[in-house]
Parts: C-alpha cells; sequence; structure tokens
C-alpha cells in the first residue's frame, strides 16, 4: 500500500534548511509512497515551495495572517492540526531550523499528534534508519523522525514542471486566535543585543610562547564563573542543574521525575508544585520531556537558554539567535518560565584541545600537539556533523561542555552555540588564521597562524 509522508519544512528566506533536504530527500528515495511537503509560511513563500513540486512532491502551504508571531508552541499547534487534517503515515522533518534553531516543534508535534519521536537520523538504508546513539526505527506508520544532513536533496529534472502549491488557511483548520499566532504564543522576544557575555581580554602572543601560556594557565587556580544577574528568589530543575540554578536562584529545588510514567503525570506535577521559573537540563532525553510538557501545560520555554536575569517581577531568558552572532532576551508570559540549558562541566583533564573546521586538514599535527601536551581533543559540531569525530567529542551548547585548566582551541571561528562548551576553562588560548575571528574575543590568549605550521 502507498504511504504517504509528509515532510515538514520551514523555509528561511525561500531555502530549505539542509536537514530538511536531507528528510526530503529521503523520503522521495522511497518506492510506493506519496510525498508532501508542508510549510508554514508567509504567502510570499508560495514560489519556492512550488518549486519543491519538480522534484515529484506535493506542496501544500500553511498561511494566514493569524499566524503570524507563533513562537513553537503555537506553531506546534497549528502544524499538529494540518497533520490531523493530512492524516499521513510517516512525517519527517529536520533536527532544528535554519533560524529559530530550537528544534523543539518536532518533539511538541510528538505530543500534540500522538506520532512517536526518532531523534536525529545519522543514516537510512532504505528500510532502516539509525541515529548517533546508535538507536533504529523502520518505516513503521505513525512516527515522526528527524533528520541530521546525511544527504543532499536532488535537483529537479530539466524536464520537470512546476506544479500548483495547495493552500491551507484557519478557515480551514478552524483554530481558536488565543491558541495561535502572537496571541497563542507564551514567549516574547524583547530585544536582541550583541553577544558580550563571557569576553575575556586576548593577549597576543607568538606560537613559540604557547608552553609559557600554558604553564601559566596551569598555575592559576579556577573560581566559579561570577553571575552579576540578581537571582530570582526560587528557582526548580530537572536533572544535573543544581549548580546552575543556584546561580539565578536564593533558594533552589529540584522536581524529581522518578517513577513518573508519562507526560501527563509529569506536567500535573509540574503544575501542583507551581514553579515560577523551571530549568531543563539541555541533553536529548531532557528536552525532550520539557518540550512535551511545554506543549500540554501550554507554558513557555526557551531553548539553549545561556543566562537567566531576575528583574524582580519576572526572569529575563538569553539565548543565541541567527547563528550566535546576537542574543535574545526572551520572557515567558506564561505563569512558568520554563528554559532549557546545559549543565555545568565537572574539572576534566588539565589541559585540552578544540579543534574546528580550521583544524581539520592539519589533524596529525594536532594530534602531535595533543600527545606532547597529554590532551583529548573535542571539537566543534561541524566535525561531528561531517562524523569526523564522534558526538561524544563535540563541545558547545549541543555537545558537551568541558572545564579544564587550559583550553586550546584550535581552528574554531568562536561561533557562541562553541564557547558556551568552553567557557568555564580557566585560561582559553586560541589558534586562528585569522587574526579577526571571534574566537579571540573569547581567549586569554591569542596565536595567529596557520594549523598546518603548529
Ligand atoms: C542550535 C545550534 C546549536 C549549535 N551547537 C553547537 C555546538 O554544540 N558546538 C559547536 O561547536 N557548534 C555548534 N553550533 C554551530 C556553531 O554555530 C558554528 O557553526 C560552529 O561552531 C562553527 O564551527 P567551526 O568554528 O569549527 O567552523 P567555522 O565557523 O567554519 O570556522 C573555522 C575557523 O577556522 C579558521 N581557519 C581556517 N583555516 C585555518 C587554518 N589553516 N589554520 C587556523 N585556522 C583556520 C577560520 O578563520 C575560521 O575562524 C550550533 C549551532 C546552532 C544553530
Amino acid at each position: 500500500m502507498n504511504k504517504k509522508i509528509l515532510v515538514l519544512a520551514k523555509l528561511c528566506k525561500g531555502d530549505l534548511s539542509p536537514f530538511d533536504g536531507c528528510a526530503l530527500e529521503c523520503a522521495l528515495s522511497l518506492e510506493n509512497t506519496s510525498v508532501a511537503v508542508l510549510a508554514m509560511a508567509p504567502p510570499q513563500m508560495e514560489e519556492s515551495l512550488a518549486s519543491l513540486t519538480r522534484l515529484g512532491a506535493k506542496a501544500i502551504l500553511l498561511a494566514d495572517p493569524c499566524f503570524a508571531g507563533s513562537d513553537t508552541i503555537a506553531t506546534s499547534r497549528i502544524l499538529a492540526k494540518a497533520i490531523s487534517l493530512l492524516s499521513p503515515d510517516l512525517i519527517f522533518a529536520g533536527r532544528e531550523s535554519m533560524d529559530g534553531n530550537t528544534a523543539q516543534v518536532p518533539l511538541m508535534l510528538s505530543e500534540l499528534t500522538g506520532y512517536s519521536l526518532f531523534q536525529k537520523a545519522m543514516s537510512f538504508d532504505g528500510e532502516r534508519f539509525t541515529n548517533r546513539n546508535g538507536d533504529e526505527t523502520d518505516l513503521r506508520s505513525k512516527q515522526i523522525i528527524t533528520f541530521e544532513k546525511f544527504r543532499l536533496l536532488r535537483p529537479p529534472s530539466i524536464f520537470s514542471k512546476k506544479g500548483e502549491v495547495e493552500k491551507i488557511d484557519n478557515k480551514i483548520l478552524g483554530l481558536p486566535p488565543s491558541e495561535i499566532g502572537l496571541l497563542g504564543s507564551p514567549t516574547r522576544v524583547i530585544v536582541t543585543h550583541s553577544n558580550t557575555n563571557n569576553r575575556r581580554l586576548c593577549r597576543f602572543i607568538d606560537y613559540d610562547e604557547l608552553d609559557h601560556a600554558i604553564e601559566e594557565g596551569l598555575s592559576k587556580t579556577i573560581g566559579a564563573a561570577p553571575s552579576n544577574a540578581r537571582k530570582g528568589p526560587l528557582v526548580h530543575y530537572v536533572g544535573r542543574l543544581a549548580d546552575v540554578a543556584s546561580c539565578y536562584g536564593e533558594e533552589t529545588k529540584e522536581i524529581d521525575l522518578q517513577g513518573l510514567r508519562n507526560t501527563e503525570e509529569i506536567a500535573s506535577k509540574i503544575k501542583a508544585i507551581g514553579p515560577k521559573l523551571l530549568l531543563w537540563e539541555e541533553c536529548d532525553f531532557i528536552k525532550e520531556i520539557a518540550s512535551r510538557v511545554a506543549s500540554v501545560l501550554g507554558q513557555g520555554l526557551c531553548a539553549d537558554c545561556t543566562s537567566v536575569a531576575y528583574d524582580g517581577e519576572k526572569y529575563v531568558l538569553t539565548r543565541p539567535a541567527l547563528g550566535g552572532d546576537i542574543l535574545a532576551d526572551i520572557v515567558c508570559i506564561s505563569d512558568i518560565a520554563m528554559a532549557t540549558m546545559k549543565a555545568k562541566a565537572s574539572q576534566g583533564p588539565d589541559i585540552a584541545i578544540s579543534i574546528g573546521r580550521g583544524a581539520l586538514p592539519h589533524l596529525d599535527k594536532v594530534r602531535l600537539l595533543a600527545k606532547r601536551l597529554n590532551a583529548p581533543i573535542y571539537c566543534s559540531r561541524p566535525l561531528t556533523d561531517n562524523g569526523e569525530f564522534p558526538y561524544s567529542s563535540q563541545v558547545g551548547l549541543t555537545g558537551i561542555s568541558i572545564a579544564p585548566k587550559v583550553a586550546i582551541s584550535i581552528g574554531c571561528s568562536g561561533a557562541i552555540q562553541h564557547i558556551v562548551g568552553i567557557e568555564r576553562a580557566g585560561t582559553i588560548i586560541a589558534i586562528n588564521i585569522d587574526g579577526k575571528a571571534k574566537t579571540f574575543d573569547y581567549a586569554d590568549y591569542g596565536i595567529v597562524m596557520d594549523a598546518k605550521d603548529l
């Protein structure tokens, strides 16, 4: 029987993200399936969506002025309603969008639609998907599968013709205005600003001074990162966030989810406790629970939060936006403000090396340096995305945090999503070929050089 696959696509400036592109490519590669692409986007995106019909997919545009301003919860409600009308067998979606990057929508959709969830497929052999934890799933129905980028979307054939785009608006969905758009969105971006947190005063040195800088770093005592932000009275948390929560609350309390069997039970426990600020540890498992709970309770959830400030009445949650070039301050207008945050790193090795794309061609040199310093090698996300390094080596917002006495960052641009994973290092030494790279803003020592000369 023909399987109906619905591919969710977030069009960013008219383009599909590479994650959504991979999802669509996998769907198109299957025989005996009908593939439809569903995009919630302004009407101007119709043309971009129509071009996907040349690949043999049906295109459906979810557009209505009342959808504008929807955050992840409101978006998930709209998509969930459309999904219930379209009733696909399988839903494919990129792991995150290229603009919001919250990665929450598929998780919330799983809760709202009842489809099971398989996260972050890394490979597909035509029958089975495998993710980076080694988990597998097949093509059984009623699943949402999210995709990393491991396949490129095919180009359309020159003989193909553009088809029509089906349109769905809120007259068809019939959702109450209070549940969608800005009105139905519990999170609000109040301001965006440039990222000045965690900056260090960089002293530029020559490569032959590296050992001296390391020695200085090893002799320093590392203190807890100071937080100037005003603390709230009581902060609740789930997961290994005791240290983090204590930076933001005079008092902290863990919410223990042991023994609770499903989202309803977790949600009702949280509702009964009634926290003002609830922090969830940023990891696949807890993030999924947080997203499910947020969608059931309709409470705001800020993804990948990097700091919290209390202004005497409400909590302001800060997260990287637009790829990390800026930070967005977000407030939740719901009763509970919720955020996912990374757990603090444990002390770890004395010296650690973190490499980025710029160091990859010179891995042999990096390995020699690592051996000499007896330092483990960690990496930035593009290196795990490409399968060069295991996920367990990825440092940053969506990887691990490390807190060595000395971190040597080589060939990393200094994206905030990477920096948050090494910011607890006592001393940071950055090596980059580009003297203007952002990485130097977050380093104590900077060495401008080509990694090939290590
Ligand atoms: C939601 C989200 C979560 C993310 N999570 C993470 C995360 O957990 N960890 C993470 O790392 N990233 C994460 N990212 C990605 C992050 O935004 C950056 O894209 C990524 O960190 C960039 O990696 P990079 O510095 O290795 O590569 P690039 O940005 O490509 O930078 C390469 C650098 O190498 C330098 N270079 C080039 N050649 C040489 C040479 N020969 N010698 C020396 N230097 C050289 C260049 O000047 C450049 O500065 C996330 C992004 C998003 C949106």
